[in-house]
């Protein structure tokens, strides 16, 4: 497992990300050399954006002194967690909301530099087309990643926002708000893209949620 740390926070990144991006990013598919560049470029920008988007997590919530905080990175995506600070209702929704909007303060700073960049033409430098695929990339799943993240449904972030906003008396009603989320957003991708992936994604979403209700009426 890869560890590092960044602005003082301990990061692990289990081998399943590397797997799942480069599944993402085209790795079934690759044939050539060029193919593979361009799956690893994917990889290189995914990563940059998942741990952008925790550390959006992880420093709002040091600064509100929620302790500690480490981020983790795993098939899904990633997680920040903390240590044994508490915080108030607001600032747990700042500190959620911190995620998508570091996700979109990133593509918006990607979309300058697309803008910027020399455009392409056949005297391109091959380094050159790779690094413009690269600003691609991370302007694309930023934008993507941010709207998906605000959707109602746990344990995305706009779930979490909708539970700490509800309180925990309300924790059916969020149960309830993140099932129909995932039906509507489940039905929508599926018509638009037709992939099998997509499907499994929302269904493993709907299985946290599942598995909370069920917790909730055990007691
Ligand atoms: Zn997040």
């Amino acid at each position: 497992m890869l560890k590092f740390t960044l602005f003082k926070i301990p990061i692990s990144v289990h081998w399943m990300f590397w797997l799942l991006a480069g599944f993402l990013g085209g790795g079934l598919q690759a044939q050539s050399a060029a193919d593979w560049h361009k799956v690893l470029v994917f990889m290189l920008a995914v990563f940059a954006s998942v741990i952008v988007h925790e550390l959006g997590h992880a420093l709002t919530g040091c600064k509100f002194g929620a302790g500690q905080a480490q981020i983790q990175l795993h098939g899904m995506g990633g997680v920040a967690q903390f240590g044994s600070g508490g915080l108030s209702r607001k600032q747990r929704i700042l500190m959620t909301m911190a995620g998508p909007g570091a996700s979109i303060l990133l593509a918006i700073i990607f979309c300058f530099v697309a803008v910027n960049m020399p455009q392409g033409s056949q005297a391109d430098s091959y380094p050159t087309f790779l690094l413009a695929y690269f600003v691609d990339v991370v302007v694309t799943i930023n934008i993507f990643w941010a709207i998906i993240n605000l959707f109602p449904a746990l344990p995305l972030d706009g779930g979490q926002i909708l539970r700490v906003a509800l309180g925990p008396k309300k924790i059916k009603l969020t149960c309830v708000v993140s099932f129909i989320t995932l039906a509507v957003l489940g039905t929508i991708l599926l018509m638009k893209t037709r992939s099998i992936y997509n499907l499994m994604v929302i269904l493993l979403l709907g299985s946290y949620t599942w598995n909370l209700y069920q917790q909730i009426r055990e007691g």
